[in-house]
């Protein structure tokens, strides 16, 4: 969507200048959106340097640091410029509509948060009762729907990955189903992101339908920190504190795909008993006491 802007923009400042017909004030104005929307992130370039090593670093006599104290140096500069902006999260749940995603919409209105769901066709089908937790989905303002295929690969993933262009029809006939807005999708049984100039792949056998998802302009996203309850005693895998110190380690050490930024899984089903539902309730309200503002995946990344 960026890039179109910047066409259409550039396209009028150029006949502007061959026709000599534009005011100036025209372009200006005009200049001024396309630095608001395109606003360059200098720390998140600094950061990514530092990363990949692209930064120069001098030793002298007048600068007797070692280029590893002076990288260590910077990035803890970066890191508490980063903590000075505010803390991203994105609670993202998937293999929706389940039994529990009543709770999930329920939660999202009472605690006035924004969320985000990774939809499978093949579910909302199954009954009448899943096709109403869509529905509920559908009218909660405070919830994003997003495209997770419409038969979450039968859980086969290698087999259904190694035909892409199946796997790719699966996705698009989701999308039509389920009549989704958004161009956004996470891949069944694969942590894969491929957004922007960004490809990270968690197993090679997932990239060609990545690919041709991407090609087809679609935001690929995998997650950052994942929590696992037991779906039918609601007890959580990772107790609760213990997620949330790992969400914390993400945010404060600024591992996550981007700083200030965290992408967090559960699944619906996790949510379908009261004790699961209490916990979820829990760590939203410890999150909201940290600080940390709820976003829609469409938003992904805030860029600073
Ligand atoms: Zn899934």
């Amino acid at each position: 969507m960026g890039s179109v802007t910047l066409c259409s923009v550039s396209c009028k400042d150029f006949s502007n200048k061959v026709l000599g017909s534009g005011k100036e004030g025209d372009r200006d104005t005009l200049n001024e959106k396309l630095i608001h929307k395109e606003k360059v992130p200098v720390l998140l370039n600094k950061w990514d340097s530092l990363q990949r090593n692209q930064l120069h670093f001098v030793v002298d006599s007048l600068h007797p640091i070692s280029v590893k104290q002076q990288k260590r140096n910077l990035k803890d500069s970066l890191r508490r410029a980063f903590d000075a902006h505010p803390k991203h999260i994105y609670l993202t749940f998937d293999d929706g509509p389940l039994i529990g995603s009543a709770a999930i919409d329920s939660l999202a209105k009472e605690k006035n948060i924004k969320v985000s769901v990774f939809l499978i066709g093949k579910h909302a089908n199954m009954s009448k009762g899943r096709k109403r937790d869509l529905e509920k989905y559908e009218n909660n303002p405070l919830i994003a729907c997003y495209n997770h295929s419409y038969t979450h690969a039968n859980n086969q993933y290698s087999r259904f990955y190694n035909n892409a262009e199946k796997a790719f029809a699966d996705f698009e006939k989701n999308e039509k189903d389920l009549n989704l807005k958004h161009k956004i999708v996470r891949l069944p049984g694969r942590n894969i992101w491929m957004y922007d100039d960004v490809r990270k792949i968690d197993l090679k056998n997932g990239s060609t339908t990545a690919d041709m998802l991407h090609k087809n302009g679609y935001r690929i996203f995998g997650w950052d920190v994942e929590w696992r309850l037991n779906s039918i005693t609601g007890v959580p895998v990772q107790p609760q504190e213990a997620t949330l110190s790992h969400i914390h380690n993400f945010m404060n050490n600024k591992s996550s795909m981007v700083p200030n930024n965290v992408v967090f899984l559960m699944h619906d089903d996790m949510f379908q008993t009261k004790k699961g539902q209490q916990e979820l309730s829990a760590l939203i309200d410890a999150l909201k006491k940290d600080g940390y503002q709820f976003e829609f995946m469409q938003d992904y990344p805030i860029k600073y």
